[in-house]
């Protein structure tokens, strides 16, 4: 028999979890349901998921709360994180993906909505399984163990701009828009602004401290990543 995805939802309102079982178990996938952190960390401890469904707003810890600490556990930081949200403002979706989110989806939505974002988290997971590492000049990434240096010194990067470093790192030198990074590092996010990738920009900017000059604004086309920008050499 072939293996259906499972899909932990977190959610303290039992119909919302109910119309959302409901509907996962309609469409391939096996769902489980926790109404709170407590009973969704006995739910990870005892099996491994495949997505974790993650209302913001529960009982005790928030699913801002739980979203960090199951990124900061080695064991639950591969299982995507759908978050699901009342809130639709800008400062929320950015403190979610710094918090791990993988995606957010704003209460009310449709089946349809919820599976196709559900697909595409599951889709966009599996090849960043692989480690590899990279280095551009005096930076050096390395995804396995996810550090980043700069001179051999470590930096603190958040996992958002820790992403979207490692795509820079990959691409480097290339020019990349704003809705190319959206789309290479976020997913098929039609639902995140442009704007959010300047946020993360000048996150990663600030986290790279001297090897922030690396990062170039590109006026009118969008970002890269060079090895020799102007700053550093005159340094
Ligand atoms: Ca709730």
């Amino acid at each position: 028999m072939k293996k259906l995805p499972r899909v932990l939802i977190v959610e303290d309102e039992p119909a919302i979890a109910e119309l959302i079982a409901v509907n996962l178990r309609h469409n391939g996938f096996q769902p489980i349901w926790s109404e709170d952190g407590e009973s969704a960390q006995r739910e990870l401890d005892a099996v491994l998921l495949d997505v974790i469904l993650l209302d913001w707003m529960l009982p005790s810890q928030s699913g801002l709360v739980l979203a960090r600490k199951w990124r900061a556990d080695s064991r639950t930081k591969p299982i995507p994180i759908l978050m699901l949200t009342a809130r639709g403002d800008e400062p929320d979706k950015v403190a979610g993906l710094d918090a791990g989110a993988d995606d957010y989806i704003t209460k009310p939505f449709s089946t349809q909505e919820l599976l196709a974002r559900i697909r595409a988290v599951l889709r966009r997971r599996a090849p960043e399984q692989v480690s590899d590492s990279v280095t551009i000049g005096d930076l050096a990434l390395d995804a396995g163990t996810y550090r980043v240096t700069f001179q051999g010194q470590p930096l603190k990067v958040g996992p958002t701009e820790f992403k979207l470093l490692h795509f820079f790192m990959k691409h480097s030198e290339r020019v990349h828009s704003r809705s190319q990074l959206l789309d290479k590092v976020w997913g098929d996010h039609v639902f995140i602004e442009e704007r959010t990738v300047d946020v993360h920009v000048k996150r990663l900017r600030e986290a790279l401290g001297a090897a922030g000059v690396m990062v170039e604004t590109v006026r009118g086309a969008g970002y890269r990543l060079t090895a020799q920008p102007p700053a550093l050499l005159r340094a």
